[in-house]
């Protein structure tokens, strides 16, 4: 059996996008607190 496991199922931090940071128009990019920039949605729990 092949065990593969496709990232579209991950539940991804909507906020980022899965980025982890927001891109400042004014330049830069900022820490996403949803996520805490890991990416990933950490809603539940
Ligand atoms: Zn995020």
């Amino acid at each position: 059996m092949n065990h593969s496991y496709t990232q579209t199922k991950a539940e991804h931090c909507p906020y980022c996008e899965g980025t982890g940071y927001f891109q400042l128009l004014l330049g830069g990019s900022e820490t996403c607190n949803q996520c805490k920039g890991n990416g990933q949605d950490h809603q539940s729990k």
